[in-house]
């Protein structure tokens, strides 16, 4: 008997409605478009989703269409439009040389477009419009704000088990197995509820309080009611949509499904309970920037010590080029840190300078109002690079990213690394691209909230700021139009 024919499909977008960057065509053009084939090609060797996907032997998958951009504000409706178009198109055309016996989905599980809130049920709606009622299985993003209408119209939904994600070929592979077990005739269906406790991607760690617990309780109750799966969404705060929240997600035996709903409703009620435990206090800069050089100093004081630029997160939206903690580590005279902003027209020009000459420029501060002020600099440039690493590491391995045109800038002992586009400090290679050994620093800034530890797994001392930004630690900072809705299952 031939294998099933599954077709693999993906729309990527982490979006921070506050956010002042669209996540336009050129914004996907630049992470990831591809079809057929190139798909295979674009995924090989990494620890994707889509390879976990590509790796299940029980099936045949068929890559279709893969679509994904760096998180940002929304896309524009146009763009949205047009991907939605490419997406249904080369479904409709791989349908039409042999129909398929189910899908696999990529999605984040928190994209928004300009006139669409909910793209993740768009996009399944249009996808079910060509395929049909088949068994579809999609994965999410732990930072997903799953709504009911999006879970209605999938057979499987799972999301990310860890933040750090470093399970994505996992449940990519997982999601592949609950499909064929579906398409053999297991007949599976998922339950979703909701709280509208919008929480900082700080409070969500897999390895730390509160979280750990309730993903230990939440697995131990579904195992005990015999369920087939049950994953928790953390949910992405950053986003003025009634379905941002923490979700829970239960799949399940069509035949158990009332189970499911108890269980469901039970892990929202230890949710709920815990809502204060989700609750962080953080210093200011001036503190912040104070204690990290008290600690560089003392006697045998390991390093990097790093201090997390938690509302700068560039893996939230943010545009990376706050200068909150550039300019507190200047007022306070550190004389031995890096600092990484992302400002175009900086890089561009040092790199026009050269190495070895100086420059004077105002760095940072330039995507919108929310991220300090530009900070007058005098420096000497060091290095000038083209921005480009390929990630080894536990995440993501295996990918490339681009900084674009990248300079380290030298004003006393702080070392200021200019990039073209604002990049995630996830990886070591991040900085040791450009000749920054994260070993030797006494002080790093990485702007972001949690995933940063992965690039720095030997930092002796976190420090997480309170800083301005899109992605503040006190979310009810940014202002609503929404109401975040409670759902339950
Ligand atoms: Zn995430």
């Amino acid at each position: 008997m031939s294998r099933p024919r599954v077709a693999v499909l993906g729309l990527w977008h982490e979006t921070n409605t506050y956010a002042p960057k669209p996540a336009d065509m050129s914004a996907f053009k630049a992470f990831e478009l591809v079809t057929g084939e190139d798909i295979r090609r674009h995924h090989d060797g990494d620890r994707s989703v889509v390879s976990g996907f590509l790796a299940a032997t029980q099936l045949d998958p068929v890559p279709v269409f893969s679509a994904g951009a760096w998180p940002s504000g929304p896309a524009p409706a146009q763009t949205l439009a047009a991907l939605l178009d490419q997406l249904t198109a080369a479904v409709a055309a791989a349908a039409n040389e042999q129909p398929f016996d189910g899908v696999l989905l990529n999605l984040h599980g928190a994209m928004v477009a300009q006139g669409t809130p909910d793209v993740e049920a768009a996009a399944v709606e249009r996808i079910r419009a060509v395929v049909g009622d088949i068994p579809l299985a999609a994965v999410l993003d732990l930072h997903a704000n799953p709504s009911p209408r999006f879970v209605a119209a999938c057979t499987v939904v799972l999301a990310y088990d860890t933040y750090p994600h470093v399970d994505m070929w996992e449940r990519g592979y997982e999601a592949a197995q609950l499909l064929a077990q579906v398409i053999n005739g297991r007949e599976l269906s998922t339950v979703v509820a909701k709280t509208p406790l919008l929480t900082c991607p700080l409070a969500q760690s897999t390895e730390t309080e509160p979280v750990r617990g309730l993903l230990a309780r939440a697995k131990a109750r579904a195992g005990a009611a015999g369920l087939a799966r049950i994953c928790l969404t953390l949910g992405f705060p950053f986003s003025d949509v009634d379905r941002a929240g923490v979700s829970v997600l239960v799949v399940t035996d069509t035949r158990q499904i009332d189970t499911a709903r108890q269980v469901a409703n039970e892990t929202l009620a230890d949710i709920e309970a815990h809502a204060a435990d989700f609750t962080i206090d953080l210093p200011d800069a001036a503190t912040a920037v104070r204690n990290a050089l008290a600690a560089a100093a003392a006697p045998h004081a390991g390093r990097p010590i790093v201090l997390a630029d938690v509302a700068d997160n560039v893996g939230g939206g943010s545009p990376g080029d706050g200068t909150v903690l550039l300019a507190e580590l200047i007022a306070q005279g550190a004389r031995d840190a890096v600092v990484v902003i992302a400002d175009a027209a900086v890089s561009r020009r040092a790199a026009q300078l050269g190495v070895g000459n100086t420059i004077s420029a105002q760095v940072g501060a330039k995507a919108d109002d929310r991220h300090g002020k530009p900070v007058p600099l005098t420096a000497e440039i060091i290095t000038v690079t083209d921005g480009t690493y390929t990630t080894a590491g536990s995440w993501m391995t295996g990918q490339t990213f681009s900084m674009g045109t990248t300079a380290v800038l030298r004003s006393g002992g702080l070392r200021v690394v200019v990039t073209e586009r604002p990049t995630p400090p996830f990886h070591r290679e991040h900085l040791t691209s450009v000749g920054i050994d994260p070993a030797t620093v006494p002080i790093i800034v990485a702007k972001g909230a949690v995933a940063w530890r992965s690039a720095f797994p030997d930092a002796v001392h976190a420090i997480e700021v309170a800083t301005p930004g899109v992605c503040p630690v006190d979310v009810s900072t940014l202002p609503r139009t929404t109401t975040a809705i409670r759902v339950v299952a």
